[in-house]
């Protein structure tokens, strides 16, 4: 039964459907593709249970940015290898960190980094750095309050020195997201080349060099994916130990969000289809502009016209997808928007006028 047979048998929308074995299958290809660089998932793209069960084979541990994920995360994977990363991390959440055995503290600041040490215990951390490389074609570039610059991680290194509790491992770069392979391995190329030399100067042992994550999803070209294989054939040759933290690029492709079609009307010569549930539920489309990619899978056959589907919340804003072209719909037709695996239901204001939550189906071989 594929995904979609098993989505036209549901009687209940709205629904999240994820794709577990497609999304095992999909991991473990990127994860054969990378003979060499350590491989997290980042959690805040789709902390799902179910998800991070299936991810965990595949992936050498997971990156978390709260110490509610990562209070999540160690209860969900009591094994895991995790890093904690993020902006503004409290006294409260370091303390977690050393207490639920993180393996890497991302430090963001020489601030954060004094609290650490006051805390007298000991931690392996990466300095998290913030770098003006040139970087081409990012949907979105990690500038502003992220990681640190020459001058805070110098003051970060004479902390270091003061604080031998602290095990400096090496530095982490997550500089800027929606790179295709060659663009990341351009930015990859010059990381390594600051970062090597770096972390000679200051003595780390058996450096490692976080790259981060960012790798492209195209919304507009939901069969594409990132170029695996030629990144990773194309990383630079270097004494360090390379790490990544996708999160985008690993579960995007194998969640849904299904609903049904509760009015159709035309306004003022548009064509709108009101659908059951709203960007409540995935909000994707609203925070990328982008229109979500769908496959209607009741509809007659026949002509395409350009329709606009929306939500039901009291806001201009509740935008799926505009003017696209569709089959004429009609009240009950079912719609099944794809790439809803990654900063969907979880970046969502669910309770935004109180509608009820979707329900969740978790599709495997062994049954639903
Ligand atoms: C969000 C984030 C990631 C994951 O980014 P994706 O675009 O989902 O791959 C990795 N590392 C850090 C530090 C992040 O903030």
């Amino acid at each position: 039964m594929t995904p979609y047979d098993h989505m036209r048998g549901l009687t209940r929308f709205p629904a999240y459907v994820y794709d577990l074995d497609g999304l095992r299958e999909h991991v473990s290809s990127i994860r054969n593709a990378l003979d060499g660089p350590e491989l997290f998932y980042a959690a805040k793209a789709n902390p799902d249970p179910a998800i991070l069960r299936s991810l965990a084979p595949y992936v050498d541990g997971i990156e978390v940015a709260s110490g509610g994920e990562l209070a999540h995360v160690r209860e969900t994977l009591p094994e895991a290898r995790i890093a904690f990363g993020g902006p503004g991390k409290t006294d409260e959440e370091l303390a977690l960190a050393l207490g639920l055995r993180v393996e890497r503290v991302h430090v963001e600041s020489p601030y954060e980094l004094a609290r650490l040490a006051k805390m007298a215990r000991p931690a392996d951390i990466l300095l998290r750095a913030n770098l003006r490389f040139h970087i081409e074609g990012a949907a979105l570039q990690m500038s502003g309050p992220f990681g640190m610059d020459e001058d805070a991680l110098a003051h970060c290194a004479r902390i270091l020195n003061d604080s031998p509790q602290l095990k400096l491992r090496g530095l982490h770069a997550h500089l800027a997201s929606g790179l295709d392979a060659p663009a990341m391995l351009d930015l990859a190329a010059q990381i390594v080349a600051w970062a090597v030399p770096w972390l000679d100067a200051h003595g780390v042992e058996d450096p490692e060099i976080n790259l981060g994550g960012g790798m492209a999803v195209d919304y507009g070209a939901p069969d594409s994916r990132f170029d695996w294989k030629t990144y990773a054939n194309g990383l630079p040759a270097c004494p360090a130990t390379l790490r990544l933290e996708p999160g985008r690029a690993l579960t995007a492709y194998h969640g849904w969000y299904v609903t049904e079609v509760l009015d159709v009307k035309t306004t003022h010569g548009e064509t709108y289809a009101v659908l059951r549930g709203g960007t409540h539920h995935m909000r994707t489309p609203v925070t990328k502009g982008h229109d979500q990619p769908f496959t209607v899978l009741s509809a007659e056959e026949g002509d395409l016209r350009e329709t606009t589907l929306v939500g039901q919340l009291c806001t201009p804003k509740d935008v799926f997808a505009s003017n696209v072209p569709c089959p004429r719909l009609r009240p009950g037709d079912l719609i099944a928007f794809g790439m809803a695996g990654a900063y969907a239901w979880n970046i969502s204001h669910h309770d935004f006028l109180m509608h009820p939550h979707p329900d969740f189906h978790y599709l495997t071989a062994g049954g639903a």
